[in-house]
């Protein structure tokens, strides 16, 4: 827990500078939909190699104006949150019956410096910083603002008592037309919303004394506050339906089609090297493998990892390991290697990068490693979480030359492939 902590502080420290404000994001991942996948809930579909909700969270942490991160879960989650929740700079918190009450909740939870809040609806994966710094930009000036497209259809009023000549329910096929809308005056809600602390604060005690709102803007409009619109995107769609989740995959390659400055392959490259020591276990790739001596190291030292590691960083220009993980710092004595991988992986994909593939080489005079070799390689798979098949550890000797090769230190050297979205 304090390895993520020091990362969120790493990662939040680069915005300080420019932070004008506190503002804190509540994503609102409550909803039980399930209807899009069998018993997946919905925020959890895979979206182009990312869980649908990280896509919100990674757009909201890459924001540098946004000091904080809540996102809102269903109860049943509280226990054991799925894993791409554990991202530094994140908080948790368990959800309500309503949306509305899902969203008091994150309220709650946010700091007390808060200045200005936002809440965006988890099934948007398409916000993006523009967005977000525009819903801020307003909010802080008026107090309330959302983020909304003007409509392009005509819009059409048919209230619920109209096309039933009986005046019960009416049918879908049955309706009829009253009037037609003036299209230049309809704007469609989307998420970011955004408010100043204290119209946030009135819009939830409207809705704890139960009135029921749809969107927190339509709370905040009851509670007598102004809201202004600001521009989202047509891109900025509700993935609610199968058709919704086509059109979002369909959104992504396109985005993955166009490489620009911000978007593609990076590379990075890692090398370690450790003593071998006799009373140590020997720890590569989280694997104990069976030999008379182990690394000697401030961690557990498990040469593989750490290479690894400083090569994700790496293609994510994130730092390294030594950075992350002082090893002057006592809290890291004994760490478990693979939860410092593990945490520079959250790190880059907190960064909006992928991991593509990843390839090791250990020199090692002895022991033989290549028994062992798929054991480690699926063992580092499962901890960074990708497939086993983009996973390569490869192990050569060094002829006899240099420490490695009279047996006395083993080296790793490391590539990985890393995408951003
Ligand atoms: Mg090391």
């Amino acid at each position: 827990m304090q390895g993520r902590q020091i990362l969120a502080l790493e990662f939040r420290n680069q915005a300080s500078d420019e932070r004008v404000m506190y503002v804190s994001a509540i994503i609102a991942a409550g909803g039980h939909g399930r209807r899009l996948g069998a018993g997946v809930p919905k925020q959890l579909l895979d979206l182009a190699g990312r869980p649908m909700l990280r896509w919100s969270i990674d757009a909201f942490l890459a924001c540098d104006r946004v000091s904080e991160v809540v996102v809102v879960v269903p109860p049943e989650w509280a226990d054991a949150p799925p894993a791409c929740l554990r991202v530094p700079g994140v908080r948790i918190v368990v959800g309500g019956e309503r949306r509305q009450d899902s969203v008091a909740n994150g309220f709650d939870a946010v700091s007390t410096r808060s200045d200005v809040i936002l809440i965006h609806d988890a099934a948007r994966p398409f916000v993006d910083a523009a967005m977000i710094g525009r819903a801020i930009d307003a909010a802080a000036e008026t107090g309330a603002a959302i983020v909304a497209v003007p409509a392009r259809d005509t819009i059409k009023w048919s209230p619920a008592e109209m096309g039933s000549a009986a005046g019960g329910q009416p049918r879908g096929d049955r309706r009829v037309i009253e009037r037609t809308l003036p299209r230049e005056s309809i704007f469609l809600a989307q998420t970011p919303q955004a408010f100043r602390r204290h119209v946030l604060r009135e819009a939830v005690a409207l809705g704890r004394a139960g009135v029921e709102g749809t969107d927190e803007a339509a709370l905040a409009e009851q509670a007598g506050h102004q809201v202004r619109l600001v521009e989202g995107s047509a891109r900025n769609i509700k993935v609610t339906t199968a058709e919704d989740f086509a059109i979002a995959k369909a959104l992504l390659e396109m985005t993955n089609d166009t490489r620009t400055d911000a978007s593609g392959f990076r590379i990075g490259s890692g090398y370690d090297l450790h003593r071998l020591v006799e009373g140590r276990p020997l720890i590569l790739g989280g694997v104990t493998i069976p030999f008379d001596r182990g690394l000697a190291g401030h961690s557990d030292a498990d040469v593989l990892c750490h290479a690894i590691a400083d090569a994700i960083l790496g293609g994510a220009a994130a730092g390294d390991i030594g950075q992350l993980f002082p090893d002057t710092d006592d809290r890291w004595r004994g760490a478990s290697s693979v939860e410092l991988l593990r945490q520079a992986v959250d790190l880059v994909r907190a960064r909006g990068f992928r991991i593509v593939n990843l390839d090791a080489t250990v020199i090692a005079e002895r022991p033989k490693l290549g028994a062992h070799r798929a054991s480690i390689a699926a063992s580092l798979a499962s901890v960074i979480g990708v497939p086993d098949s983009v996973v390569s550890v490869k192990a050569k000797t060094n002829e006899g030359e240099d420490a490695t090769g009279r047996g006395e230190a083993i080296a790793v050297h490391a590539v990985a492939l890393l995408e951003k979205a």
